[in-house]
């Protein structure tokens, strides 16, 4: 689904990512560990082009990411979950999950309801369509926010840092949710602190700091038997 090529992104004269390559398959659930600064972030922003790439290139089905690409449109497709769920305060559940398929999508506003309505049962919160989103623990909200993110129908999902803002009691729920998509065959990548989540979920973990991919490989040996020296030291602090 994606290939990317010796991606580089600087902001100014600061270096964030240096040269980052790595395909990303189709259904593959692939989880980005690694320290804070470490350009996790930005990666994931240059995959729906929030950012875009410096220098290298990045392949979304064959197409090119760069200034010229129609961001929206690709946004549709590669749909972006982040850790401050941004929710609309203004509208209801149900109107925040199909405001952007009635309005960018031009979906019928029943067909658009019954979707919401389809995928706000699928995050455990049916119940929940009516009220504003301030009404809701911050783990629901972000299940809201998934639920928003999917009634784009997107070919893929980018989670950065999903349950971060949430206190531990609530993490689970939202994890849950993504380990059933995982288990549906979404393709998604997932910034995370939850190593738990990503050793039982993650298809590949890759391990960012300073901009570069330092090691990667399925969780048994990134968790069990990291080789590189700083993969030790990062996992000796969080685990
Ligand atoms: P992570 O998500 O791993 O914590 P980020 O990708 O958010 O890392 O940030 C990596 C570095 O890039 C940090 O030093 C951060 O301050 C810097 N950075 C991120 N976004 C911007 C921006 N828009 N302008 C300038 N610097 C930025
Ligand atoms: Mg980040």
């Amino acid at each position: 689904m994606f290939n990317i090529y010796k991606l580089g992104k600087k902001f100014g004269d600061l270096d964030v990512l240096k040269s980052i390559s790595m395909n990303i398959e189709k259904g593959e659930v692939v989880c980005i560990i690694g320290p804070s600064g470490s350009g996790k972030s930005t990666f994931l922003r240059c995959l729906n082009l929030l950012e875009v790439p410096t220098s290298g290139k990045v392949y979304y089905n064959g197409i090119i990411l760069d200034a010229d690409l129609d961001s929206k449109k690709l946004r549709r497709e590669v749909g972006m979950v982040f850790q401050r769920f941004n929710l609309f305060p203004m509208f209801t559940v149900l109107k925040n999950i199909t405001y952007a398929p009635i309005h960018i999508n031009h979906m019928k506003k029943e067909a658009a309801k019954e979707l919401a309505m389809s995928l706000l049962e699928k995050v455990g919160l049916a119940d929940k369509a009516d009220v504003y989103p301030a009404t809701l623990s911050g783990g629901q909200q972000q299940r809201v926010a998934i639920a928003r993110a999917l009634a784009m129908q997107p070919n893929m999902l980018l989670f950065d840092e999903p349950t971060s803002a949430l206190d531990p009691e609530l993490v689970g729920d939202v994890l849950e949710v993504m380990k059933q998509l995982a288990a549906d065959g979404m393709t998604m990548v997932v910034v995370t602190h939850e190593m738990g989540f990503a050793r039982d979920v993650a298809d590949r973990v890759i391990f960012m700091d300073k901009g570069y991919i330092v090691e990667e490989g399925p969780p048994e040996k990134i968790f069990n038997n990291p080789k590189h020296e700083r993969t030790q030291a990062f996992l000796a602090r969080v685990l």
